[in-house]
């Protein structure tokens, strides 16, 4: 059975195939824009350019079709949705609403190979430290308000620099010396933000770039291993997983690797093009949806912009 899946959540337009084994089509399409993600023109950018993806498929060879349902943005999560409603319609094939965060979940652990891990996901929008445990992936600590990426993303404006942020700041960050201190907020298990944000807003100009950046970096990511330090210990898992935009940081790999090693688990991070967001992952998502018999009903699959990873059922 192949499954073909679609994803529209936010800056993306991705479509894959796939048989549950393999990956046989995985390829998208990026808005990009300087301040950040318009959800309008983003939306618009989407419709202007998916059609094209789909030219040569040849739907006699496609079982089912997935889509990204939630969470993302409003206006782009209705593109994929009404394609793929539409694509499902006019070939009679069953159409299967995929949570996004639970899909960047599932092709971490096919392009790792892990098996039952903590999961850190760290993207623009999400920040969430999960295990699967009773058939739900539980969330453990969270971020309680930006995305670690967006809390980049928004520093990186305040230096003037190209959306997204994430990879200039983490080179920026290498040529960093002085440690400058910056609030540090945990509370309980999860995660704040917006404070560090705006004190390191503050400094810019008055502080060299790179010791700013390394400063930044070293805080939000110490925040972020120190809880998830807490949730390994807890849950006892043996493997780590870095899921998410963010996972591409190779000094916040470092800090993870290092973290895992005095838990004796294994620390594990998929390659680049499957922590972006990608077609494939919602078709993975699907077929196993599918071949676990869930069904659903066309004209129920309402997109949802706050759709949270522990209200799905992982019935896999
Ligand atoms: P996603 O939402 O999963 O597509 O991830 C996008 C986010 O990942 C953006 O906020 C980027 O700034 C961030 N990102 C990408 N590469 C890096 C990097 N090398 N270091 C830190 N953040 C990154
Ligand atoms: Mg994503």
């Amino acid at each position: 059975m192949k499954c073909l899946g679609i994803e529209s959540t936010a800056h993306s337009f991705g479509i894959g195939i796939t048989d549950g084994k393999q990956e046989i089509l995985n390829k998208k399409v990026m808005y990009k824009s300087k301040g950040g993600i318009h959800p309008r023109e983003a939306s618009q950018f989407l419709t202007e350019n998916a059609p094209d993806l789909f030219k040569n498929i040849d739907f006699n060879d496609i079982d089912a079709i997935a889509f990204s349902q939630g969470p993302g943005l409003g206006p782009c999560l209705r593109v994929g949705s009404v394609i793929a409603k539409m694509l499902a319609s006019y070939h009679e094939k069953p159409l299967i609403g995929v949570n996004h965060c639970v899909a960047h979940i599932e092709v971490g652990k096919w392009a790792t190979n892990c098996k039952d891990p903590l999961v850190v996901y760290v993207s623009g929008a999400n920040t969430q430290i999960l295990g699967l445990k009773g058939g739900r992936y539980r969330v453990y600590g969270e971020t309680l308000d930006t995305g670690l990426g967006n809390a980049i993303d928004v520093f990186g404006r305040a230096l003037d620099l190209e959306f997204p942020a994430g990879p200039e700041i983490e080179q920026l960050a290498r040529k960093g010396k002085k440690f400058i201190e910056l609030p540090y907020t945990v509370k309980g298990m999860d995660l704040a933000f917006s404070g560090l944000v705006t004190a390191a807003q503050k400094l810019v100009k008055k502080e060299p770039a790179r010791d700013l950046a390394y400063s930044f970096q070293e805080t939000i990511f110490a925040m972020l291993v120190e809880v998830s330090e807490r949730a390994l210990a807890h849950t006892e898992k043996r493997e780590v997983m870095l899921v998410g935009g963010v996972a591409q940081n190779q000094r916040l790999c470092q800090m993870f690797t290092g973290m895992a090693s005095q838990h004796d688990a294994r620390f594990f991070v998929p390659k680049p093009e499957y922590n972006g967001d990608n077609g494939f992952m919602i078709a993975l998502t699907g077929w196993k949806m599918h071949e676990a018999g869930i069904k659903h009903c066309l004209k129920n699959l309402k997109t949802d912009q706050k759709w949270r990873t522990d209200e799905v059922e992982i019935a896999w």
